[in-house]
Order: C-alpha cells, then structure tokens, then sequence
C-alpha cells in the first residue's frame, strides 16, 4: 500500500520573504506592528537585515537613499493607514528624487474597507498611494507574490527610476500553499533597468551643437551619479575640456577641485554659457527653470543639450535643441566615440575667463574660512568638517537645514561619486537620519550627517536606531537656537517664543548619552575638529552639539526670495 507524505506547505509570510531575497534584497527598513509584526521577525530568521525605526517616515528615508546607493530598490515595511500614511511621505520623496524605492504596507481587510464598514486602521491604501508613486499594487493572493513583488521591481527600477507601493492586506500572509508550486510562483527579475540607447542621428544633433558651441557648460545632476557611468562621465569632460558644474549630489563623481569644475564660478558660467549640456539633471527651480536673470536672459537664450532617460523631461521649461534621450552610459559613450581624435576644444578666453573668475572666488573663500570667530558660525564649522573629508573623501555625507544645507554644499568639497545625500528636489528637511541610517548600514562607511537645528528635529528621535545598530554615524548639529537663527522676536510682544525660536542653549548632545552614543560639545573650530576625529576613529554613534552665533544666518538660507513678500508695510 502505497502512503502518501503531505506534501510540504509555504505560506504568504514567506513567499514575502523568498521572493524578495530572489531578486537580491537583504535589508528591509520599517517599523513592525499589526500585521507585519511576524513578517519582520520571520525575514530575520530567514538571514534579511531588519532595521526597526521609530517612526515610518525615517524607515521610508531610509529605503529612498538604500536604492540611490545600491541602485537596487530599497524596502520601506510599514503597518496600515497612520503608519503608511507616514511611509508615503518618504515614498513621495524618493519618486520626486528619481530614488527607487518600494514601499511595502500591510493592510486592512478588503472586504470592510471597500464597505467602510469601519475596520482598525481602515483606509482604501492603494489608491491613496497612487498619485505619490510611479505605481501602485495589490496583492490578493499567496499565488500572486511572485508576480507582484517582480512587478515592484522592476517599475521601481526601469526607466526614470521613482517609488512604488505595495499593498499586502492582512489576509494574504498565513494563506497557504503547496511549497514547490510556491517556489516555482516566484520571478526573479532579469535585466530590470535594461540600457536603452539613444538613436544615432541624436547622437550627431547633439555632437553638432556642442562642436559648434564658444561657450559650452557640463551641468551634472544627480541621476548622472546614480547612473553609475562614472568612468565615461570623466572621460567626456575631460576629453572635451568643457568646464562642468555638478548639482549637489553629482558633487564627487569628479573630485571638487578637478581644474575642470566651474563650481566657484557657477552664477558666470550660468550667465555666460551659450550650449549647455545636461546629464542627468532636470530644469526645475534648482536650476530657475532654464530661464531668467540666472541664465542670462539679457544675452540671449542658451541652446540645451539634454541626456535623460525619460522623454517627457525634454521642453518641460524651455526647448532642448539636441535631446538625448536614453541611459546616461549609453548616451554618454555614444557622445564619447562619436567625438573622434580631434574634437575642438573649447575656446580658451571661456576656459581662461571661468579659470580667473574661480581662482579669484576660492582665494576670497579661503579668507572667510581662516577666521576662527568665536562663537564659530556656519564657515567656521563647516571649515572643520571640510578638513576632515579631504582626509577621509571615502566617508558619507548626509547635510540638510537652510543656512547648514547652502553652505555646507559649497563649501565641503566632495572627491568621491555618491558620497553626498542631502534634501534634493523638493529642498525639504527631514531626511537626516533616514538617509544616514541607511548610508551607514548600505556601505559601512563613516557617516557625517551635518544637520541645521531645525532640520535635526525632524528626525531626532532615530538617534536611538543609531545608537541600537551601533551605526558609525557622527551627527554635527548647528546649534544656532532657532530656524534660521535664534534672536526672532514674538511680534506680539508676548511671552510665546517666536515662532523660529527653540529652548536656548539646547543640549543636544544629551540625546545620543541618553541611548549610549557619545554627547559631544564643540564651542569652537578645535573643538570640532578634534570631536570629528576621534568620532570617525571610534565608529561609534557620536552627536557634535556644535554651538553656533545666534545671529549667523539668513531667513530661509540662499531661498530668501521663495517666501512671499508681504504687500503692506505695517
Ligand atoms: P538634480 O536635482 O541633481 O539636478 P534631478 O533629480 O533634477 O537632478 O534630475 C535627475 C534626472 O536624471 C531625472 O530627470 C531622471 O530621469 C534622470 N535619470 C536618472 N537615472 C538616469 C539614468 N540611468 N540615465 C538617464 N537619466 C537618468
């Protein structure tokens, strides 16, 4: 008599679990709670790193900066409505960024929800997600996850690289199934961010116009660093000889002080540049749409050559004479072999003129960064941390605030690409310790997150994620009292603080003692300096409580003009 064995089960919890270790994810950032609870514990014994937070929208960060690092997804797990709520900002952020990023929620039952008949933590998630993502999915069966999660993928990753949402109702994760017909249900994604090469007669459009440019501009934005094609990127501009400028986070894909960079003398080169080359960066505000006073609009208007992968970016401010649209590699090559041996090189009173105008603007610099004021102010501080990075340009830095973030950008030279996340496209504060998390746990690096008061705020609490996963994150806090600076007064003349001051004389460094980190306080460059060293030796979770004058700093940083005037004089 033949017996039969039972033949052995899987379920959703681990279809979950297979499917994304198939396709190469080892880490998940999130926070666990109904239903997803078991999920986490049970992707830790299956060898995934889990990294719990403290509130979703710092686990979402997170997962935004694992996918611009790694050029894989990067995994935000997060529980119904509040907690989704929270994950979405983070998903909103990294799809604006171009950051792949998959935003995984548990959800409520369908069948209450699509009734509102009043379930816990009931909301209709995916359609809630949708217009925050590149796209947004449901799965409903165990059968389905494979599918689902390849899906995920590969929207996150294709094309303009953006977020997408997963909705995993509660039901799907004890539903059960055969184990083998479980494993042969799961898709490991091929090519997921295929080449796509830009056609040859866009090639020579845009080899004309730059040929034929007197003064033509490199600008590289951040999707040339998460493109990965640094070896080409530097063969162009060093092969051209054009000057480039990189936006903040194509900073380092070549080294700040390559002879080439145009970053000291950015309003000329803007002003002045006839044919612009755009790699990877996009004409939004950051760059005044393309037009304007910024651009030079008395002198006429700028022609553009515009490499991108998607090709609804072209004209979205001002027309692109030489689009080129596909991946920055391909394109990139493609320009490089169309080049030839003698391509002319620019002419030298542009080259010349850029060089006087960026020697002069770096000597003036040096100046204002060897005064050592006491108390410091943000040139002194960030004097300190741009000493430390030219020692160490294999380090991360993570920097976000108004008067922190601007000057930090110009005056903290990066060597290395991908070594810089800051608050991006939207220009937002938040992202701190999100983005130092998972720079820290993605490349084991050093990590400095050089963080304005205001902007620590946001995601303060995730001192103590650091300080759980022993994380070698050194925090700089620039301690001016306030938003912007500390010596606003109420208006009213009441006893409210005004509304952009904080507790005067903040110990911030107490916040990391409190979770056994090391609670550093810095009064003047020395002291900096010598806390960020042993800091980086040590690897240990360390906050710099850097005490900056009260008075230093302006109303919204370099965006003063982006608040609203008001129209009376009262
Ligand atoms: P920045 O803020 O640095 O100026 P943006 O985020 O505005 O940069 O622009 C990044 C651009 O790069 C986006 O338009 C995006 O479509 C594009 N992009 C991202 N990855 C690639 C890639 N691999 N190849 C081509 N373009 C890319």
């Amino acid at each position: 008599v033949a017996t039969t064995q039972p033949r052995a089960q899987t379920d959703g919890f681990h279809l979950v679990i297979d499917a994304l270790k198939l396709n190469g994810i080892e880490t998940i950032y999130g926070l666990p709670g109904i239903p997803i609870t078991d999920l986490t514990r049970m992707l830790q014994a299956e060898g995934m790193r889990m990294i719990s937070f403290r509130h979703e929208q710092h686990a979402g960060n997170a997962a935004a900066a694992a996918g611009f690092l790694t050029a894989k997804p990067g995994i935000c797990l997060t529980v119904s409505a509040p907690g989704f709520l929270n994950g979405l900002t983070a998903l909103a952020n990294a799809t604006v960024n171009c950051f792949p990023m998959i935003l995984i929620s548990g959800s409520s039952e369908r069948e209450i929800v699509d009734l509102a008949q009043g379930d816990y933590e009931e909301m209709d998630q995916l359609n809630v997600a949708k217009p925050f993502c590149k796209a947004a999915f449901r799965i409903l069966h165990a059968q389905d996850i494979g599918v689902g999660i390849a899906r995920a993928i590969r929207t996150a990753l294709s094309g303009r690289p953006g977020g997408v949402y997963l909705d995993l109702p509660a039901k799907l994760f004890p539903q059960t199934m055969d184990a083998e017909a479980g494993r042969n249900s799961l898709i490991k994604v091929v090519d997921p961010a295929p080449k796509q090469l830009p056609a040859p007669e866009s090639v020579q459009r845009a080899l004309d116009l730059i040929k034929g440019a007197k003064r033509p501009l490199i600008l590289l934005g951040k999707g040339a660093a998460y493109a990965r094609a640094d070896a080409e990127i530097r063969a162009f501009v060093e092969k051209s000889g054009i000057p480039y400028l990189p936006m903040s986070m194509a900073k380092g894909l070549l080294p700040d002080t390559h002879v080439q960079s145009a970053g000291a003398a950015r309003s000329y080169v803007l002003a002045e540049a006839d044919v612009v080359v755009l790699v990877g960066a996009r004409l939004n505000w950051l760059l005044s749409h393309g037009k304007g006073k910024t651009w030079g609009a008395e002198k006429g208007a700028k022609q553009f050559v515009q490499i991108d992968i998607s090709p609804t970016e072209m004209d979205s401010n001002v027309p692109i004479a030489a689009p080129l649209v596909g991946d920055i590699g391909s394109c990139v090559s493609a320009l490089l072999a169309g080049m030839g041996k003698d391509f002319p090189k620019p002419p030298s009173g542009w080259t010349g003129g850029i060089a006087e105008r960026r020697d002069k603007n770096l000597t003036k610099m040096a100046g204002t960064l060897a005064a050592d004021p006491s108390p410091m102010n943000f040139h002194s501080a960030l004097s300190a941390i741009r000493d430390k990075f030219k020692e160490r340009p294999d380090m991360i830095l993570v920097n976000e605030g108004a008067n922190t973030l601007d000057f930090g950008r110009s005056i903290i030279d990066m060597y290395e690409p991908r070594k810089r996340l800051d608050c991006g496209t939207w220009g937002i504060m938040g992202i701190g310790m999100g983005f130092a998390v998972a720079a820290a746990v993605e490349t084991g690096k050093p990590v400095i997150a050089v963080e304005g008061d205001s902007a620590f705020g946001f995601s303060g609490m995730e001192v103590e994620t650091i300080c759980r996963y022993n994380l070698p994150v050194c925090i700089v806090v620039f301690n001016n009292n306030g938003v912007y600076k500390g010596t606003d007064r109420n208006l009213g003349g009441g006893a409210d603080p005004a509304p952009t001051v904080f507790v005067k004389g903040a110990k911030y460094e107490l916040m990391m003692e409190a979770f056994g980190g090391k609670g550093v306080v810095a009064n003047t460059r020395q002291e900096l300096a010598k806390a960020l060293d042993e800091a980086v030796a040590s690897g240990r979770p360390t906050l710099i409580n850097a005490i900056i004058d009260e008075t230093a700093g302006t109303e919204s940083g370099r965006i003063t003009s982006l608040n609203p005037a008001k129209a009376s004089k009262t």
